[in-house]
């Protein structure tokens, strides 16, 4: 592996802007890693030509003495969420297969405006539904790590798990995710890298395949939490095409970082002590305690009472709204068309979807338009809305307290592919200290801690208040700092 590609966000840029190397030395040495890295599954499609162009276009600035932007050389890996005008764009399912948008959503857009460069689209779970990247349509995506002693492929976690698999690999820097209810954080903790989703409504959606629209939201994913606020800050911004979009300027995040945290209280939240919790997973928690106690914090105790019902709540609010989200795919306007012989409309609606959709999108939307079927909607769809309020009042109160919070990312480490999937409940169980900050549309941060006795990364999780990321950046660089975290996967791919 070339010493490039063990480069982050922050030095590939410095290095490119002070000339140590080129971005074209970059570029070709990440795309070389990609082509090397095909059993990880981890992309859907390779574009090394864009990385080249990119590459280039920064080399020939830096010689013109221009400026190369915030993220001026460094090739990414893009999810393939996110629509790119001419390159594919499937939300890994078979419905959307061959879709070539005409249009550049408007996050992947601010990233090449700032100088980034595209390795590829990067496999999902299908329409990002899914905690272990067992969904897509284009296969499993396998984590490089291995637990001591096995050769079991393993989960990078989802629905971010093309991105998590590479950024952990160093076949990429970094790449993007979408956190609907955990699919940044989660497949970051699985993996060892940092990943935060911020507030609702910094990043745009235009151009990113609705999951559930009002809890999508985008965000960066890397091997540091400088890398990771320095490509939020070029990914964030006001867009008029996004109804939800926030209108307040970008903070200078990357300028703004600092890991002191005197006269800055950080709340545990005392229902995330969950029977099932995995042993090693709470002993590194109170890690957390003192690492963030040792760069000045006090900790409190905080109570969220609502916690247990996040989860059942947003496996009512998230199909509910994906049913009527995917109800487009109708095989008149985008991707497959199945039109059975002599088939009227409605014949090629459904066998378009039966065909289209995996089993796990079908799930999702049986159990949306049940909710919102007349008779069952006040039953559950009105009822989980009302708890959806009372986990975001949870918050408020808590940060009456405290500045941040800090809890586990996930229960458990990443488990062997394959493990849970006939167990649905048990793998939605995956997100249950995810989805309250998602249902709260709070910004919130997975930083590597530790690896497990199996060898296997486990993360922990800062919760912001609203609109400060800032300082779930800072208590991520603080943990960053004492934790030391420099595990890497060994190379068997
Ligand atoms: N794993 C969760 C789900 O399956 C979250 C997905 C996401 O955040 N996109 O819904």
């Amino acid at each position: 592996m070339s010493e490039l590609t063990n480069l982050g966000v922050k030095a590939i840029r410095d290095g490119v802007a002070d000339g140590s190397f080129t971005a074209r030395e970059v570029a070709e040495a990440f795309n070389t890693a990609v082509a090397d890295a095909a059993d990880l599954n981890a992309f859907i499609v390779t574009t090394p030509d864009h990385a080249l162009a990119a590459a280039d276009a920064a080399d020939a600035k830096r010689a013109r003495g221009e400026d190369l932007g915030i993220m001026g050389g460094v090739p990414i890996g893009m999810k393939d969420l996110f629509a790119t005008k001419g390159v594919q764009t499937t939300a890994a399912s078979h419905i959307l297969e061959g879709f070539t948008p005409e249009y550049e959503s408007t996050v992947s857009q601010k990233l090449w405006d700032a100088g980034a460069g595209m390795l590829g689209k990067l496999n999902l779970d299908q329409f990002a539904m899914g905690s272990s990247n067992e969904t897509s349509y284009f296969g499993n995506v396998n984590s490089p790590w291995r637990k001591e002693g096995s050769n079991a492929a393993m989960s990078p976690g989802g629905s971010s798990g093309g991105s998590s698999s590479a950024v952990a690999a160093r076949i990429a820097p970094a790449a993007t995710g979408t956190d609907t209810g955990g699919s940044i954080r989660q497949p970051a903790a699985f993996t060892g890298i940092c990943g935060i989703k911020p507030t609702y409504g910094r990043c745009s959606r235009w151009g990113v395949v609705a999951f559930a629209s009002s809890l999508d939201q985008a965000g960066p994913m890397a091997r540091s939490v400088e890398d990771c606020a320095i490509m939020l800050e070029a990914m964030a911004g006001f867009d008029p095409k996004d109804a939800t979009s926030l209108q307040m300027d970008v903070p200078a995040w990357e300028a703004g970082l600092s890991a002191d945290l005197k006269g800055k209280k950080i709340g545990i939240p005392k229902e995330y002590r969950m029977d099932g919790t995995d042993e090693e997973i709470l002993k590194s928690w109170e890690q957390g305690k003192e690492w963030l106690r040792d760069a000045g914090a006090t900790i409190v105790d905080v109570s969220l009472p609502h916690t247990k019902y996040a989860l059942p709540a947003y496996y009512i609010v998230a199909p509910a709204e994906a049913s009527s989200n995917l109800a487009r795919y109708d095989g008149v306007r985008y991707g497959l068309r199945d039109l059975p012989d002599g088939a009227g409309l409605q014949d090629m609606y459904a066998a378009t979807r039966a065909a289209g959709f995996g089993d796990e999108v079908k799930r999702r939307i049986l159990i949306g338009t049940y909710v919102l079927s007349a008779g069952f909607y006040d039953a559950y769809y009105t009822q989980a809305q009302k708890i959806r309020t009372l986990v975001s009042q949870d918050f408020e109160q808590a940060f009456a307290q405290c500045d941040a919070i800090l809890a586990p990312t996930t229960p458990t480490a990443s488990f062997p592919l394959g493990s849970l999937n006939e167990d649905p409940l048990t793998m939605y169980l995956n997100d249950v200290f995810a989805v309250p900050a998602s249902l709260a549309g709070l910004p919130a941060m997975s930083v590597p801690a530790t690896v497990n006795s199996g060898g296997l990364p486990l993360g922990l999780q800062i919760v912001g208040k609203p609109f400060d990321e800032q300082g779930v950046l800072n208590a991520g660089l603080a943990i960053q700092q004492r934790a030391g975290f420099d595990a890497q996967p060994e190379k068997w791919w």
